[in-house]
């Protein structure tokens, strides 16, 4: 098998995944700004996440997963001047700023749990580490990377590269660039050098979330938080840091800046980040006007959306694409998203329910897979199911290519279907080859792809249909067989009455 590699952004590179105390993995992604709902853009990000943390975690790895929660310091049109994202939408509404802290990061949590996403092991708030980010503003000062300017401090971008750091390294922007990108921009009298960013913001009276700091009242910057809550979580150094392509800069470049400047390392060593969900070519974005709410997908309520998706088929299609490459969002990739996830999703519960039996066993037709005795071994599926799995493997470890990854995966479905359509005898495939194709195929739709079955009804409710119909078919009483078929089609379902078994299915 291949060893794990993951593209660094860093390194411009697919880089050997060597953690630094292994088996232990510190995992730090870059959580929301709550001030609104998350749109499908964010979530895709947050996926791409949550399958690399599961991935990990199936591979035997112990990782700590810290995404924190952006409540303070990030502003309107993500700069140094302007007013902050959450304090505005709290005037708009009359409210306080943490009830729309609150507000947000509960629709968070509730997105993130239906889409089956796991729950970080830490979720630090910006809010909640106010006292670590002044400190890191003094040491910065301290050690000449920094300076007070009218109550504000910020970054000084010239002595931190005279100092041997390299800003722009991460993405690969040239300092002259950058600064004919940002002359125009106002607010900038304050600083020595325009590409300097604050660490830490006077906060005009108006400003309502401040705090008292050695430099009078205000509130920290942007891309403070995170050096601070990584280093204190994971450490000066640790493995990976997250996020969507957006803030590779100026956000990531500066974690950089502030971690170098601090501790005189470079904090994480592999950088990844996911790439947009666009619509139309155009990256999904609130401001655009672009953005799909994950409540409207569920109830098929936005006006460009042909039906209801849900969420695990919306996740089966962030997933059929490889998280480094763009993904146009349209009803057509979902509705054979939708397909594709169903079709897996009954191969999930065939899977399920396989068992193996050796040939000379006679099941007497009550259990799924039926041996015929004396069965000859058939070699050939067997490497074909040895392929696939290496054919899996292959492609997580290739910087977590889920899009081959499923492709080998759906190689593997058609041996669950004929294995669960009595078509291939489990003792052909012998019980060492057998085992790996149940476990393979659930684990990797279960664990790391992170999918799951979405009963419409209660299991109880279809599985007492399931005996109605059972019921009605041996009294031939063929009206009522029809009517359960009709009950089952309404809920998204169909019976599977074939000559072994009678089962139900989600409609492919
Ligand atoms: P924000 O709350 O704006 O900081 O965004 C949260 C996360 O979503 C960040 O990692 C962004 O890079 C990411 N993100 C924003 N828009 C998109 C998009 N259209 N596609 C993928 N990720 C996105
Ligand atoms: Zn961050």
């Amino acid at each position: 098998m291949q060893p794990l590699k993951i593209y660094n952004t860093l390194t411009r590179q697919k880089d050997l995944f060597e953690p630094l105390s292994p088996p232990f993995v510190g995992l730090y992604v870059c959580g929301p700004t709550v001030y609104n709902n998350v749109h499908l853009g964010n979530v895709r990000t947050f996926l791409a996440f949550d399958t690399l943390y599961r991935y990990l975690t199936h591979i035997g790895y112990k990782v700590r997963y810290v995404r924190n929660i952006t409540d303070v310091g990030h502003l309107v049109g993500d700069g140094d001047e302007g007013e902050s994202k959450i304090d505005r939408m709290a005037k708009l509404e009359k409210v306080e700023p943490m009830e729309i802290v609150q507000r947000y990061t509960n629709d968070f949590h509730d997105v993130m749990l239906q889409f089956n996403a796991i729950p970080p092991n830490i979720e630090p708030t910006a809010t909640g580490h106010l006292i670590e980010q002044i400190e890191a503003a003094q040491t910065l000062i301290g050690k000449g990377l920094a300076y007070e300017s009218n109550g504000s401090v910020y970054f000084n971008i010239e002595a931190y590269n005279q100092q041997g750091g390299n800003y722009g390294k991460l993405s690969g922007r040239i300092l002259d660039d950058l600064l004919n990108e940002t002359r125009n921009l106002d607010g900038q009298a304050e600083k020595r050098n325009p590409l300097d960013f604050a660490l830490w913001k006077k906060a005009a009276p108006e400003h309502i979330m401040q705090w008292n700091s050695p430099w009078g009242r205000g509130f920290p910057g942007w891309h403070l938080e995170c050096t601070c809550m990584s280093t204190k979580y994971l450490g000066t150094q640790f493995d990976i840091h997250g996020g969507g392509m957006d803030l590779k800069f100026p956000h990531h470049e500066c974690e950089i800046a502030q971690g170098t400047g601090i501790n005189g390392a470079s904090p994480a060593r592999y950088w990844m980040h996911a790439n947009m969900l666009t619509v139309n070519g155009q990256k999904m974005s609130k401001s655009l006007g672009n953005s799909f709410l994950p409540h409207e997908l569920f109830a098929g309520s936005h006006p460009l959306l042909e039906q209801p998706y849900s969420p695990m088929t919306t996740r089966f299609f962030m997933l059929q694409s490889q998280y480094r490459s763009t993904l146009d969002f349209s009803n057509d990739a979902l509705r054979a998203a939708q397909k594709g996830y169903k079709r897996l999703i009954n191969g999930l519960r065939a899977a399920n329910s396989m068992q193996y039996i050796p040939s000379e066993e006679n099941t007497g037709g009550a259990v799924l897979s039926v041996s015929t005795p004396g069965v000859v071994a058939d070699e050939k599926k067997k490497a074909d199911i040895e392929k696939s799995v290496q054919g899996i493997y292959d492609a997580l470890n290739d910087d977590l290519n889920t899009a081959v990854a499923i492709a080998n995966l759906f190689n593997l479905l058609k041996y669950v279907n004929m294995i669960y359509m009595n078509q291939l005898p489990p003792a052909a495939l012998g019980a060492d080859s057998f085992g790996k194709l149940k476990e393979v195929f659930v684990g990797v739709i279960e664990n790391v792809l992170g999918l799951r079955e979405e009963p419409t009804q209660g299991m109880a409710v279809v599985e007492g249909m399931l005996a109605q119909y059972r019921q009605f078919k041996a009294a031939q009483q063929y009206d009522k067989v029809d009517e359960v078929r009709r009950c089952f089609k309404d809920q998204g379902l169909v019976i599977r009455d074939m000559k072994h078994r009678i089962d139900w299915a989600y409609e492919e």
